[in-house]
C-alpha cells in the first residue's frame, strides 16, 4: 500500500472519532409525559433504536482507533495471521479489517468446525 492510500484510510479512520453533534432534547420527548399508546411505543422503539446506533458507534470508534494504531504502527493492511498484505479492494469494503481474505475464510471455517462437533 502506497502512503496516499494509506493517508486516505487515516483520515477515514480520523472522520470516524470525530464526535458527533448532538441534538438538543426535544420537548415532549419522554415517553412518560406522552398521552397517546401509540405515540408511546414509537417513541420507545426510536429511543432502543438510537440506543443500539450508539452502541454500534462506540464499536466502530474501538475498531477506528485501533486502526489507526495499526496506522502508526506501520502494521494497517497486514493480515494478523499470516502477515501477508490484505488486499486493498477487500480494505475499501472493510477497513478495519486485520485479516487477509484466506486467514478470514479459514477462521470462519474453524468456527463452522466448532459448532458441528
Ligand atoms: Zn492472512
Amino acid at each position: 500500500m502506497n502512503t496516499i492510500q494509506l493517508k486516505r484510510f487515516k483520515t477515514l479512520f480520523e472522520y470516524q472519532l470525530q464526535p458527533s453533534e448532538q441534538l438538543p432534547p426535544q420537548e415532549g420527548s419522554d415517553p412518560s409525559e406522552v398521552q397517546d399508546d401509540l405515540d408511546r411505543a414509537s417513541l420507545i422503539q426510536e429511543q432502543l433504536l438510537s440506543d443500539t446506533m450508539q452502541k454500534r458507534k462506540a464499536v466502530s470508534i474501538l475498531s477506528a482507533k485501533a486502526a489507526l494504531g495499526r496506522i502508526r504502527a506501520g502494521t494497517f493492511g497486514i493480515c494478523e495471521e499470516c502477515e501477508n498484505e490484505i488486499d486493498l479492494r477487500r480494505l475499501e469494503i472493510q477497513p478495519t479489517t486485520v485479516f487477509c481474505i484466506q486467514c478470514q475464510e479459514e477462521q470462519e471455517r474453524q468456527s463452522r468446525f466448532m459448532a458441528v462437533s
